[in-house]
């Protein structure tokens, strides 16, 4: 039997930008109803002793947030690994980079947590929010958009209707698609190979960064000495390391990583994700929002993914919480136009910036090497550049500093 629901704000998919935002709304905002719509319910149950494959390298800007919604004790209790060096260099010359927290008087520059611990966090704090209801697992059947609201129907037949509704529903965004919302890609023929390892020497709570011309190789610090790996290639690369034996996978790893750690003594599992970098070209429409992957897509080399997502959270709450402040209608073009002018132009830069990076680092051109490389040892040896890579990598002081300026 199909049942009719109505909701102020209804966000589809609770993936952690799009819980994150339902945490944020609720706390900031007592009397919206919320309701968020996910195709699969989150894995909330494993083994204690194994790691996701999945992390995401979570900023001193993102923690907070978490805090502020009260979900970074629930992440923090679970497992979170601080790193508190960045060791970053080059397999085509002598250029490295070296960030250490404590230059910064800071006692770590970040953690590296598994996306399923974010994502139970935040679905544990969600379940304690009466403003919030949940609909896992569901899948959407159709949208349309009205002058006064948005209308979603269930393959079941349920029926919601809603003043604003929220893509974050990740970078195949249904949503998305649905809006007839063009993205703007660049041309990326690369994946990402993901494993967790254990290594021989321990990793010094450093997350370290090896530019090979084929892509990064990157080792992130995870508890008890394991590592977990992000190694981005061709996608060809990518399925010739994952169909060859551990053994004989363990050995090339190490080789391409120049065995600063020495031997890789356990590989646990390999999964290939493919790579996109992709803005869409509105992130708004009259009751529509886009947030997170949905509305931009990055490589993971700087790990500003879901970073830049939780800035878009913070920055959606702070404009909805102002218009119904003012009582204005929070599913109107000119409120939501505010949002998109504040997040465009911070999404944009990082996205340029990573696309650069790729392609300096991806050249054989001799005069390109050494061009990086000495920019490499500059940047290494000139401290206030050097401090605000630094920042700008933990999320403090971000170019337009307003999420940080939010309640949330
Ligand atoms: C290999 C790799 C490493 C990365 N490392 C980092 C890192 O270190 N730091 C960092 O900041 N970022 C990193 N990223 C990026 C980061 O993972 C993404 O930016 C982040 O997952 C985006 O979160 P999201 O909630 O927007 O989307 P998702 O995590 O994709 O969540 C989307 C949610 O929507 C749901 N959904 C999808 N379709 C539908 C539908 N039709 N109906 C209903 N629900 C739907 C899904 O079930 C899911 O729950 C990395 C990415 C990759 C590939």
């Amino acid at each position: 039997m199909s049942s009719k629901k109505d909701f102020d704000i209804i966000i589809v998919g609770g993936g952690m930008v799009g819980a994150s935002l339902a945490c944020g709304l609720a706390e900031e905002a007592e009397n919206l109803s919320i309701a968020v719509i996910d195709a699969h319910a989150p894995n909330l149950d494993w083994e204690q002793d194994s790691y996701d494959m999945r992390v995401s390298a979570i900023t001193r800007a993102s923690q907070m947030l978490f805090k502020n919604i009260a979900v970074w004790e629930k992440i923090f209790e679970q497992r979170v690994s601080p790193y508190r060096d960045m060791f970053v260099w080059d397999a085509g010359g002598k250029g490295e980079l070296h960030f250490d927290s404590a230059d910064m008087g800071e006692a770590d520059l970040g953690h590296i947590i598994e996306n399923r611990v974010i994502v139970k966090a935040l679905h544990q704090r969600m379940l304690e929010l009466p403003q919030i209801e949940l609909f896992y697992p569901a899948q959407l059947n159709s949208i349309e958009f009205n002058e006064l609201n948005t209308r979603l129907i269930l393959e079941d037949g349920t029926e919601f209707s809603t003043s604003l509704v929220v893509g974050a529903d990740g970078t195949r965004s249904w949503i998305r698609q649905q809006a007839d919302i063009a993205v703007k890609g660049w041309d990326f023929d690369q994946a990402a190979l993901v494993t967790t390892v254990k290594t021989e020497k321990y990793h010094q709570d450093t997350a370290w960064q090896r530019f090979l011309n084929t892509g990064p190789l990157a080792f992130l610090p995870l508890s008890e000495g394991y590592s977990s790996i992000v190694w981005s290639t061709s996608p060809e690369e990518a399925q010739r390391l994952t169909d060859i034996s551990e053994a004989e996978f363990a050995v090339e790893l190490e080789q391409a990583f120049e065995s600063k750690l020495g031997k890789i003594e356990s590989v646990a599992g390999r999964a290939v994700f493919p790579l996109r970098l992709f803005e869409t070209l509105n992130y708004v429409k009259p009751r529509l929002a886009l947030v997170g992957d949905a509305a931009h897509t990055i490589h993971p080399l700087a790990g500003q993914g879901v970073n830049l997502g939780l800035a878009d959270v913070a920055s959606l709450i702070t404009v909805i919480v102002e218009a119904l402040n003012d009582k204005k209608d929070i599913g109107a073009l000119k409120v939501l136009r505010r949002y998109e002018r504040w997040r465009r132009a911070d999404n944009r830069s990082m996205l340029v910036a990573m696309d650069g990076i790729k392609r300096i680092f991806g050249s054989e051109l001799a005069i390109v090497k050494d061009l990086r490389n000495f920019g490499l040892n500059m940047t290494d040896y000139v401290t206030p550049f050097k401090n605000l890579i630094m920042q700008q990598a933990m999320g403090v002081n971000v170019a337009s500093g307003k999420p940080g300026d939010s309640k949330v």
